[in-house]
């Protein structure tokens, strides 16, 4: 074992550089992880653009999977040499109110990967271990990496929300999140509407599993819906307040739109819309731990898989670029060393 790794961090203004970074010893109910896989998500953007506050430098990545290889005083349950996976939220603290009543999500004590701790674009990293997740051995670490944000989210959203089988769920959206949220929703047993800009993504997601596609360019998406009978629930894996809008009436009564986006721009629906019906509106923010392991154990049953394209570490400012660019098709993947990855990733 060396001393030191390698790592990709951002300073202030978004620069990108590669360091070498001493290895230090996990803390206290921390493990030390070493890293094969990194996906790279668009809330990385909250980090290298510094939409948190950030105490700069700091490494992105919160897709990450890697083989724990110490272990912290007072880790429990968790062994070196196992795979794990680490989302956005880097572990809840298990004492305050939140916890203490089973909302692990909205810990008051959590932080967030790569933003107020060093993330993934690294061969290292420092994790809590009540945040970690477990990998099934089916999935290459590559193919692991963006379900642990980017599936994570969009599965949690659907398991939790009010549809049964047989209902109809609409994903807006047909990228990184919503690729995968086609997928999810038609292995779920609803009946699905991908909604998406222009008709270039029909094939693409009546392929991922979608039985209706519809072009919000084209045609008006909540009319469209209405005319299906209405949406039980409209996953918006956009980001805009417009397009949770041009769609929310296309819910039917008792129907919810769940907002998987984070932007500035309001989301404006009338009270008429929301109380004739009893519609709801409401955001998602991704999963516990424990929702981590059953989304990739899902994702192992089911064959769902993200589209994903590899890249070495040291490229990863050139894959951040091509991801805020919008022409990653779907997911971009960092590896860290030969090998990870390599195995077949379905696709
Ligand atoms: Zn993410
Ligand atoms: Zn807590």
């Amino acid at each position: 074992m060396t001393a030191t790794y390698r790592a990709i961090e951002v300073s202030k203004g978004g620069k990108f550089s590669e360091v070498q970074k001493p290895l230090v010893d996990p803390g206290s109910n921390q493990v030390r992880i070493r890293v094969e896989a990194c996906g790279v998500c668009h809330s990385d953007a909250a980090t290298v653009e510094g939409l948190f506050p950030i105490d700069w430098p700091r490494v992105p990545g919160h897709e990450v999977v890697g083989r724990i290889d110490a272990l912290g005083p007072g880790v429990q349950g968790w062994t070196v040499g196992q795979r794990v996976g680490v989302g956005f939220l880097g572990g809840s603290c298990g004492y305050c109110e939140l916890c203490r009543s089973g909302d692990l999500v909205n810990c008051r004590n959590q932080e967030y990967t790569g933003v107020q701790h060093d993330g993934g674009y690294s061969e290292v990293m420092i994790a809590r271990a009540s945040g970690l997740v477990m990998i099934p051995d089916d999935l290459s670490s590559a193919a692991a990496a963006p379900l642990l944000c980017a599936g994570l989210t969009t599965f949690n959203a659907l398991r939790n929300s009010p549809a049964k089988a047989g209902d109809l769920v609409a994903v807006v959206g047909i990228g990184g999140l919503g690729h995968l949220a086609v997928q999810y929703a038609r292995q779920m047993g609803f009946e699905v509407a991908a909604i998406g800009r222009g008709g270039d993504s029909a094939d693409l997601a009546r392929k991922l599993g979608a039985h209706h596609y519809i072009d919000s360019a084209a045609s008006d998406p909540a009319a469209a819906l209405r005319a299906l009978g209405g949406a039980r629930v409209i996953l918006v894996t956009a980001s805009g307040g417009n397009t949770v809008a041009a769609t929310f009436t296309g819910l039917r009564p008792g129907g919810a739109s769940i907002n998987l986006g984070v932007g500035p721009e309001p989301i404006e629906v009338t009270s008429t819309d929301l109380v004739f019906g009893n519609r709801r509106l409401e955001g998602s923010l991704t999963g516990t731990p424990a929702t981590g392991d059953a989304t990739l154990r899902f994702s192992s049953l089911t064959g769902v898989a993200a589209m994903i394209e590899t890249v070495p570490l040291e490229e990863a400012a050139a894959a951040y670029a091509k991801m805020m660019a919008g022409r990653a098709r779907f997911r971009i993947v960092l590896l860290m060393n030969s090998g990870a990855g390599q195995d077949a990733h379905r696709q």
